[in-house]
């Protein structure tokens, strides 16, 4: 081939940015076939094969020859039935409603629904007689409770009522904000629902529920991907990038929690970081994890910090990573108070760069991956974006909401910090 046609048909190979790869990678990973990479229709499991597939293609190698690491936990799932009905208007899951992570099963037909307000919770006679009526009969009435309404000691006093009312019948909590589900390792009592204060006219006494709701608490085996880039010469040194690439799965089989801030992005840049590594070996060996079952507890990297695959002191440092969709106001550092120098320099990094608006500095927090190897004494950071996109643990967590302003720049904060970093 001439020079000049291999030239032309090599430039949009250049042109073509670390954010374009991510935002493919990003949509595939949120897309219905990958059911929200939780624990329903086996979506994680999906998940961890395609980001093998990616590591391999790479052409990073793997520990052992083996990208995978098992971890087996319990977990409470919504894998079929998800109805809501009130007064005969059917609620969507996930708009209107979502269920509490720990809430039973069970199905309802046109029960009356015994609405405790505040002003019940101020007349010792109207709460004496709700009460009743909830306590005495048994899969005739719904419980609900009028959260925003309450003043906040009757809040208090409500989370009580509520945990002894889910042992007679099912419950549902009002409430006027936005929705933001999580996972629940146990199963307790009837279905238990937070549903809109929107959705109930609180005046009616005849109002009706009826409900539908699979639950099921059951054994799950995740998996944890790994895969490194050997230095260039011998070293026994790592620098290790993680994040998790689990979110929440599906709400029933309608509705799939899609994960693209949380944690989609940041796999997609663990994986464009495998791919620029791998290009560009350095002096230590780095290592890429992708943590299963980080939105159950953190518990493919507590795993993976009771077994790992080589030594933990071996780490030079670790940057566990997660929302790379936004960074238009910058991001936050966890543990920047307690490693200053590794702090410095990122900070000088991002001032030659120009990369990011600020980064802003955090002590400890158990808040995801980086803590039990923090814990195990492994220097670490764990970093993540602030932005106007403020989806977070809901269905509207989408690819399409992703901005991927920062993304570029992330990446060359991230590939600086680790080429610098084994210096320190
Ligand atoms: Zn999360």
């Amino acid at each position: 081939m001439h020079r000049l046609i291999a030239l032309i048909l090599l430039l949009p190979a250049i042109a073509f940015s670390q954010a374009e790869n991510a935002r493919k990678t990003v949509e595939k990973l949120c897309s219905s076939e990958f059911h929200g990479r939780g624990y329903v229709n086996g979506g994680d499991s999906i998940a961890a094969d395609y980001i093998a597939a990616q590591f391999r293609e790479t052409g990073c190698s793997f520990f052992n020859a083996k990208p995978f690491q098992r971890v087996n936990f319990r977990v409470n799932t919504f894998p079929d039935r998800m109805q809501l009905s009130i007064g005969g208007k059917y609620a969507v899951p996930g708009a209107d409603f979502v269920t509490d992570p720990s809430s039973g099963g069970g199905r309802l037909d046109n029960a009356r629904a015994v609405i405790i307000t505040q002003q019940d919770f101020d007349s010792r006679e109207s709460l004496k007689s709700k009460w009743g009526e909830i306590t005495s009969s048994e899969n005739d009435v719904v419980a609900v409770f009028d959260f925003p309404g309450y003043t906040d000691s009757t809040k208090k006093l409500a989370r009580t009522f509520v945990e002894t009312a889910l042992a007679v019948c099912p419950v549902i909590e009002l409430t006027g904000t936005k929705f933001t589900w999580s996972v629940s390792d146990e199963q307790r009592g009837k279905p238990h629902i937070i549903a809109q204060r929107s959705l109930f006219d609180l005046t009616d006494p005849s109002l009706t529920v009826s409900m539908d709701i699979t639950a099921v608490l059951r054994k799950h085996s995740g998996r944890n991907v790994m895969a490194y880039v050997p230095a260039k010469k011998n070293s026994k040194k790592f620098i290790v990038y993680t994040a998790h690439y689990d979110h929440l799965g599906r709400m029933g089989q309608q509705t799939y929690f899609p994960g693209a801030n949380d944690n989609a992005s940041g796999t997609a840049m663990l994986l464009e970081l495998a791919r620029w590594f791998k290009q560009n070996p350095q002096d230590v060996n780095v290592a890429f994890i992708a943590f299963c079952g980080e939105e159950a507890g953190l518990l493919g990297s507590h795993e993976y910090v009771q077994h790992p695959v080589f030594p933990l002191d071996r780490i030079s440092f670790l940057f566990n990573i997660d929302i790379m969709g936004s960074g238009e106001e910058g991001a936050t550092v966890v543990n920047a108070t307690k490693f200053p120098a590794q702090f410095d320099l990122l900070k000088k990094i991002n001032d030659n760069g120009k990369y990011l608006v600020k980064i802003a500095p955090r002590g400890e927090a158990a808040n995801s991956d980086h803590y039990f190897f923090t814990k195990a004494g492994v220097p670490a950071f764990f970093l993540y974006t602030m932005g106007p996109n403020k989806h977070y643990h809901d269905i509207y967590d989408t690819y399409s909401e992703l901005s991927f302003a920062e993304f570029d720049d992330l990446f060359h904060l991230l590939t600086d910090f680790g080429v610098c970093v084994k210096r320190l």
